[in-house]
């Protein structure tokens, strides 16, 4: 029957011996097996009950098992719900009491821990942990797919049809599921495969967990719809990373990826000789690892723009002459089929070149709302249908956009909006500056007060007043740094973002308000 996702999959396989995946233990997966092993895990999740439109609820290592889950969901009809594996017992209760799955498929590790929760929402629990042999059972759900038949009559699903719930990272009150369908996915991989340039061809370096959009998605759709490969890693190391290059032709990650990678002694032209491509996302690439990136290899990094709510939404151009070129700093063009515009936050009206405010996007890429939440998913969407990104950002004369960073994390000083970036940008130019993360904390006089917390080059001294004596004249005084604070390190998610509310807690006193 028709299945609007993965039809499109299926049409686009190569020979069924082709290589899909290439393991750390040396197997390798190839794409007769992702059909055989998707099947038989759409078979097991069918026999226990799951129908369309039910969701199954995930939290397991990264393994390729857990992709093929992924896939069985689809074919299945049922929305795959990937969790976070950071996330705790009291986490996963909340997330098994909202999203109310049918099945909870957990490690057999963590089984006994998350039980009670599972048991309270009246989920069935299944396990699926990491096969280290043939003999030794790897969790219920994969004894239950091996011993299911390898052919699967795909559930009828169209466009529309949900195909993914991702609950977003909530650095604000708790994360809320949104809902992707079907065509969110699947238009989103061809603009993709066709920004990047992806063919058969290909062989993708995959470091990046499969919970999170950029892993699962961008990722994986990318090489299924292009009938790729790719090397299939449960973390990222460098040294890995760089022995496997001359066997690869592109790589996504994240910017902490490629800040490893700059360190790295073994990073150079001909050890990237064979890479045609490198792409970063979901978080900011520091323009300074842009430049030590290319001047060590030779290679631009590619970077792209997306979120959990609207899959990818614009990319750097792929190449130069007449689409411009690669520009660090810069997240690029919007994608094929996808409106991006930058409006005043307040009215919505839309603002001119160089003018900075809230990116709103309009696609087949933006999800279908939050699950549930009826209230926020109008409060975030205008009339029009644009989807409102919490990004600030503006678009310069060329057409490039630019991120100023959430808006959450502007500051209001005197009555004055600061945008992060523009200082934090003056300060990384500083010599012995590594990085740094500007946020306002409670001020009794100005509301909030500009406060710079700087991470230091190793072995570099820097110190608060040579901060504050370098900015004077640079920047208005109202955007200057009432205080700035010497950390060793920025608390990051696994996404490398950093966490800017985990700062903000931490220094909230710091003005004794
Ligand atoms: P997530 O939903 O976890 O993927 O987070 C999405 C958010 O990450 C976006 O709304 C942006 O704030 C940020 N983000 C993603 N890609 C970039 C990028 N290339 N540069 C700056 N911020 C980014």
């Amino acid at each position: 029957m028709p299945n609007h996702l993965f039809d499109q999959i299926a049409q686009r396989m190569p020979a069924a011996k082709a290589p899909f995946a290439h393991l750390p233990d040396g197997r390798t997966c190839s794409y007769a097996d992702v059909l055989a092993v998707s099947a038989r895990f759409a078979n097991a999740i069918t026999a226990l009950g799951v129908k369309k439109g039910n969701r199954v609820a995930v939290q397991v290592e990264k393994s390729i098992e857990a992709l093929m889950l992924y896939l069985a969901c689809v074919r299945a009809g049922a929305i795959f719900l990937p969790l976070n594996t950071a996330y705790t017992p009291a986490e996963i209760e909340y997330f098994l009491g909202d999203a109310e799955p049918a099945v909870f498929v957990c490690d057999p590790s963590t089984a006994e821990a998350l039980r009670p929760a599972a048991t309270k929402a009246g989920t069935k629990l299944e396990t699926l942990g990491l096969r280290e042999s043939a003999a030794k059972s790897a969790g219920s759900l994969l004894d239950k797919a091996l011993a299911a038949s390898a052919t699967f009559s795909d559930v009828d699903c169209g466009a529309d049809d949900l195909a993914a719930i991702l609950y977003t990272s909530g650095t604000t009150g708790r994360s809320k599921g949104a809902m992707l369908t079907h065509e969110n996915l699947a238009s989103n991989a061809r603009a993709l495969v066709e920004t990047w340039r992806f063919t058969s061809r290909d062989v993708l370096i995959h470091a990046l967990p499969i919970f999170h959009t950029h892993g699962l998605f961008v990722a994986t759709n990318v090489i299924l719809f292009s009938g790729a490969s790719m090397h299939f890693l449960p973390r990222f190391e460098p040294a890995q990373a760089l022995s496997l290059m001359p066997k690869a032709t592109t790589m996504m990650g994240v910017p902490t990826f490629y800040v490893r990678l700059v360190d790295h002694p073994g990073l150079t032209r001909e050890a990237t000789a064979k890479m045609r491509l490198f792409i970063s996302g979901s978080a900011p690439l520091l323009a300074e690892t842009h430049r030590a990136f290319e001047a060590k290899t030779g290679h631009a990094i590619l970077e792209r723009y997306g979120m959990t709510e609207t899959n990818m939404n614009t990319s750097n151009p792929y190449d130069g002459a007449e689409n411009g070129s690669r520009i660090a700093g810069t997240v690029g063009f919007p994608l094929p089929g996808v409106s991006l515009r930058i409006t005043d936050p307040e009215t919505g009206t839309p603002l001119a070149a160089d003018e900075i405010g809230m990116i709103e996007v309009k696609g087949p890429n933006v999800f279908k709302g939050y699950w549930r939440n009826p209230e926020k998913t109008a409060a975030e969407f205008r009339a029009d249908g644009f989807f409102i990104t919490g990004d600030l950002g503006k678009r310069d004369a060329r057409g490039y956009v630019h991120i100023l960073g959430r808006g959450k994390d502007l500051i209001i000083t005197g009555g004055y909006n600061v945008y992060p970036k523009e200082i934090e940008g003056e300060i990384d130019a500083m010599p012995g500056v590594s990085e740094s993360a500007v946020i306002g904390l409670p001020h009794k006089d100005f509301g909030e007060g500009v406060t710079a917390v700087v991470v230091p080059v190793k072995g570099a001294e820097i110190s608060e007043k040579a901060i504050l004596a370098a900015l004077e004249g640079r920047l208005a005084r109202f955007k200057q740094p009432k205080r700035v604070l010497v950390v060793e390190e920025l608390p990051r998610n696994t996404m490398g973002k950093v966490q800017k509310n985990v700062l903000r807690d931490t220094y909230r006193h710091l003005y004794k308000t």
